[in-house]
């Protein structure tokens, strides 16, 4: 979760399985004072979708993804399924990001980056200002995200990190959906998995 000084905050890819998840979410959004404005997801895949719904119904949002995400997004329930993880998936209304695009969420914006290849329709939120990118299961410290789920592709992934990311500012922060934080510079020098151009 981001939030600015006026507290509007903007919710990224909600796990928010269990109930006490929910709760220690809703706690923290109540002790800082935040008002969610914005719902985003970087994509589709059911461990960052799991609290579109309690998101949406708690603070009336409606998830914004890219378009190529839908299928991924209808083919959850039945992923959680086989996971033995059953849960209500999001039906509302969408709304769609575009690549080249930016959304904004009081005076700052971030820039909509499409790096598919982990899922067809990732996208990643890149804030220049604040020298970070939120790029969901693109790239991770020392590694990268798998391509064998459906509509994932290696040489896609491969493609949007050379052309999407290591053409940013080696000191900007790359926030993944898993593991630790790092940067553009770490990785373009020791990410063992992307080469250099
Ligand atoms: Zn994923
Ligand atoms: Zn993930």
């Amino acid at each position: 979760m981001l939030y600015n000084e006026k507290k509007e905050a903007c919710i990224i890819d909600p796990g928010c399985y269990f109930q006490e998840e929910r709760d220690k979410l809703t706690l923290f959004i109540k002790e800082n004072g935040l008002k969610p404005v914005l719902l985003l997801n970087t994509h589709c895949h059911l461990d960052h979708v799991f609290g579109n719904k309690f998101i949406s119904d708690t603070w009336q949002l409606k998830p914004h993804i890219h378009e190529k995400e839908k299928p991924v997004l209808a083919f959850a329930p039945q992923s959680a399924q086989m996971w033995g993880l059953p849960f209500d998936n999001y039906e509302g209304e969408l709304v769609f990001l575009k690549e080249g695009g930016k959304i904004t969420i009081g005076e700052d914006s971030f820039d909509i980056l499409f790096t598919p290849g982990h899922s067809p329709g990732s996208i990643s939120f890149y804030s220049e200002k604040g020298g970070f990118v939120m790029g969901g299961d693109v790239l991770f410290s020392g590694s990268i995200g798998r391509t064998d789920l459906p509509g994932g592709d290696f040489h896609t992934l491969i493609n949007s990190i050379q052309t999407q990311f290591f053409t940013l500012p080696d000191d900007t922060k790359v926030y993944s959906g898993h593991g630790p934080v790092t940067t553009i510079g770490f990785e373009k020098m020791n990410n063992p998995f992307v080469k250099l151009y």
